[in-house]
């Protein structure tokens, strides 16, 4: 199933760098473990109408706040318009590009597909010009956990190591 909301890496790339983002943040779903999901287009658009129904309903935001979600199978799902300004980290919103990892880090791991396509990107951004402080993992600008204990920096930009 080929999905509107179902992106590749190389459109991911092409629109980040057409709206010259100022910082990339970095975040987890929290919630529900790897354990408790499905795999594959169905799962990961069931998965982001949740997380949307979450943030419209309860935190009362007009959309998903994050712009962008990595499912456990490597799936890259579109959650809010690129153009408009993520709900992301309070005080740190205004030219950020918000990316959640779907999962929870602080029991689930960052590995396979996940960690391939999350260290790639950043690996790529970083390529054209991102440097390593322009990436904000949630928890360095607020005080939350998120995201997660098992998402570190040495993680994120370990992409030429495990390649
Ligand atoms: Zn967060």
């Amino acid at each position: 199933m080929k999905h509107r909301y179902i992106l590749d890496m190389e459109s991911i790339l092409s629109k980040i760098q057409q709206h010259g983002y100022e910082s990339i943040h970095i975040h987890h779903t929290g919630g529900s473990t790897h354990d408790e999901m499905g795999e594959g287009a169905r799962a990961a658009i069931r998965m982001r109408q949740a997380i949307k129904n979450e943030h419209v309903n309860n935190q009362n935001w007009l959309d998903i706040g994050y712009h962008l979600l990595l499912m456990k199978d490597g799936i890259w799902v579109k959650g809010r318009s690129f153009h408009n300004r993520p709900a992301s980290i309070r005080g740190h919103n205004s030219g950020a590009f918000a990316i959640a990892v779907v999962g929870n880090f602080e029991t689930d791991k960052l590995q396979g597909e996940q960690l391939e396509e999350i260290t790639k990107l950043i690996s790529e951004l970083q390529r054209v010009g991102y440097e390593e402080d322009e990436f904000l993992l949630h928890r360095e600008a607020s005080a939350t956990a998120c995201p997660g204990t098992n998402i570190t920096r040495e993680k994120l930009f370990s992409y030429e190591e495990h390649s």
